[in-house]
């Protein structure tokens, strides 16, 4: 097996070589702290998949290695690389699987799972349910409502605002002054109330045995406060690698270091150059802090070649973060020279836009290259709506990542809620909303029925007791029957599906108009049920990581069929396509105009530019219209505005870029009739900003 496993290592270079060994021993015994950090397409996520394998090579147990990637779909990533290294080096059909793969998952979902497993020692329920952002929000409202702050003349910060400070003071792990100083100025007058109304919150989380994707987290991070536990959690895992590790918080920092004190098993991956969640309290910190954190510093390697892209996209790229104001310590070579320089392409408006990008998608599948390795990247989910309106026209099929919509629709909502229900008979969230389905139940009626339960000693016997009055009453037992289904003990996965979805569907028919698309969703979500091994695994996996929204209302196209990729450019981390197209690279987009308040918002947004660029390995086109369409802010009607391209890229970088088209044609004006002069200059982000004051 020596010269199998030099033959897995033959194809790394020397540096990710000594990144995969380093510290790895036979028995595979805890390693020393190891940070790689290292440039975009440098072979960061293949190097750490190699390192998992060769752990697991040298004897590691896979089930005392923990993975934690950015999103569900980075996990899988992991699984199939280090499977195909494990099965290179054990010489197995690729129809076999290899004995078995590591905990991989992001914190959320691991969080998930170390909770429900030591529930009882923590004061938790082990049916607790996960609350998406929608449900938290809607809590947060409740408690809102309840405490009387939400009377309009008072102007209290909206139930998605409070959310969003609460989640930032907890991830940050800062006092909640310093938060709303710094990143929620406008509510700081609020501080009283809002700290009555997270009390209030987090109150009513628990009367319900509900999480929030925070608390997965948080509760985490006070189980490892609790020695014995920690003890006992920590001596579960022998080695944590984590990939991406610029993008953690503060709190997540916290979990590991509590999990390894030493550093010992330790491995975090990343690049301080593609940092770009700050907005959810990640902070770059983690990845430069991490060495020094250990009583004998961890070992540090970096990565220098880049593997993805052609020189053309690399020296554009370099050259973009190359004039930021922070420094980056690491300049990306390659060998792939290539003749295609990446493109800068004017085009008119937004509809322009969505033209050329279409016309060169359908080019480049003519050329050879499938839908699939091409993808039109963003900054915000709503950028691409002209696009899809296009390639819905022209039946290009597509999928979109991030922004995504599946959970959020009512009909979704509703069957997910009687199951969740029926998992966690204290969701009054899902009661609630459940109840109300039946034709003739109100707030009142549907609150009066949980307050019974919720005090009842046997809730099944007050549920079927409860009495409607007139016409509800039949309507009513079929979902008493149904819940009664859903309650009993031998409930099996995925029948519940079926059970939820036969009492629904009549509703749907009732409420929707829309009834025969929307249950092609219904359809798609049971063909997603079963998939899962059990309703409670189901349930807290969809809420923690959606399924993609996608272009038809049949649900996501089959895996063989080929499809255009459409993502946000923070969905696209870590990914690559043959062919990239980024929309809208003008002021007010790139950077937006919802984050230059300070300079390091503005880096960020040159840092977003850069992963965007970055996911290019033959083809980069970046686009830009002249004019942007700028919705209704301040009541004085939708407009278009002149846009200019984005500043991260001036005339010395331009150079860099094929311009195109080359110059406008002579003597006809590129925006047609209209003289410049005479449309009205806006400054978007005084407006934008101007909704805050
Ligand atoms: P990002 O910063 O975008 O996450 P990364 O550093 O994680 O990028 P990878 O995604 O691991 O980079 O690798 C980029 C590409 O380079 C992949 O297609 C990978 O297969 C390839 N690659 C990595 N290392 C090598 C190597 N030694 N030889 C050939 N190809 C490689
Ligand atoms: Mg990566």
């Amino acid at each position: 097996s020596a010269v199998r496993l030099a033959d897995a290592l033959s194809e790394l270079n020397p540096q990710q070589r000594d990144a995969v060994l380093f510290g790895v021993t036979a028995g595979a015994p805890a390693t020393p702290p190891l940070l790689v950090i290292a440039g975009a397409g440098s072979g960061k996520t293949n190097t750490l998949a190699h390192r998992v394998a060769h752990l697991i090579i040298n004897g590691a147990d896979p089930h005392r290695i923990m993975m934690l990637t950015f999103s569900r779909r980075a996990a899988a990533e992991m699984d199939r690389r280090v499977g195909h290294v494990l099965r290179q080096v054990m010489k197995l059909a690729s129809t076999q699987s290899p004995p078995s793969l590591p905990w991989s998952g992001t914190f959320h979902a691991l969080g998930a799972r170390l909770l429900r497993e030591y529930a009882g020692h923590i004061g938790l329920a082990d049916d607790f349910t996960v609350h998406d952002r929608g449900d938290a929000e809607d809590l947060m409202g409740i408690a809102r409502h309840d405490l009387g702050l939400s009377a309009t003349e008072k102007r209290f910060p909206l139930k998605a605002t409070c959310l969003s400070v609460y989640s930032r003071t907890v991830n940050s792990q800062a006092p909640l002054t310093e938060v709303l100083d710094q990143h929620f100025p406008w509510c700081a007058a609020w501080h009283d109330e809002l700290r009555k109304l997270f009390a209030a919150y987090v109150d009513a989380k628990q009367a319900q045995h509900a999480l929030d994707y925070d608390d997965l987290l948080v509760y985490w991070a006070e189980m490892m406060e609790i020695p014995e536990l920690a003890a006992a959690v920590s001596a579960r895992f022998d080695h944590i690698l984590i990939d991406e590790y610029q993008d953690t918080n503060r709190l997540q920092a916290a979990i590991l270091l509590a999990m390894k004190p030493d550093g010992r098993g330790l491995t975090v991956v990343g690049d301080d150059a593609q940092s770009i969640y700050s907005f959810r309290a990640a902070t770059v910190r983690n990845i430069l802090d991490f060495p020094g954190q250990f009583a004998t510093p961890a070992d540090v390697i970096t990565l220098d070649r880049n593997y993805r892209s052609t020189q053309p996209i690399l020296d554009a790229s370099n050259a973009v973060i190359a004039l930021s104001s922070e420094r980056y310590a690491k300049a990306l070579w390659t060998d792939r020279a290539s003749e295609l320089r990446p493109r800068l392409v004017t085009v008119s408006d937004e509809a322009g836009q969505a033209r050329w990008v279409a016309d060169q998608v359908l080019a480049q599948r003519e050329a050879g290259t499938v839908l699939k390795s091409q993808a039109v990247l963003f900054r915000t989910g709503s950028h691409s709506a002209n696009l899809e309106l296009e390639l819905t026209r022209r039946n290009i099929p597509f999928v979109k990542f991030g922004g995504l919509k599946f959970l959020e629709a009512a009909h979704v909502k509703d069957v997910l809620s009687l199951l969740r229900w029926a998992q966690n008979p204290r969701s009054r969230l899902a009661g609630f909303r459940v109840t109300q389905l039946v034709p003739g139940v109100g707030p009142a009626t549907a609150g009066k029925l949980l307050d019974a339960m919720e005090t009842s000693t046997a809730p099944m016997d007050t549920l079927r007791a409860f009495t409607f009055p007139g016409a509800a009453g039949a309507d009513w037992q079929t979902l008493v029957a149904a819940y009664d289904i859903l309650r009993r003990p031998d409930a099996t996965w995925p029948a519940d599906m079926d059970t939820a979805l036969e009492w629904y569907l009549p509703q749907l028919v009732r409420l929707f108009e829309d009834a025969p698309v929307r249950q092609g969703d219904l359809d798609q979500l049971s063909r997603i049920a079963a998939l899962y091994g059990s309703r409670e695994q189901f349930l807290t996996e969809l809420t923690l990581d959606p399924p993609d929204a996608t272009s038809d209302e049949s649900g996501v196209p089959l895996r063989d069929e080929d499809y255009l990729i459409l993502s946000t450019i923070h969905s696209a981390k870590g990914q690559e396509w043959k062919a990239v197209y980024v929309l809208n690279v003008i002021d007010g987009c790139i950077p937006s105009d919802m984050s230059t308040g300070t300079a390091a918002e503005i880096e960020e947004e040159r840092r977003l530019l850069y992963v965007a660029m970055t996911r290019a390995k033959e083809s980069l086109q970046l686009v830009v219209p002249q004019r942007f369409y700028v919705h209704n802010q301040t009541g004085r009607g939708d407009r278009h505005v002149y846009a200019s391209r984005t500043r991260f890229i001036p005339d010395a970088v331009a150079k860099l870029f094929d311009a195109y088209p080359k110059r406008p044609p002579p003597g006809e004006p590129i925006l047609g009739a209209v003289p410049p002069s005479v449309l009205p200059r806006v400054d978007i982000g005084g407006r934008l900003r101007g909704r805050w004051s």
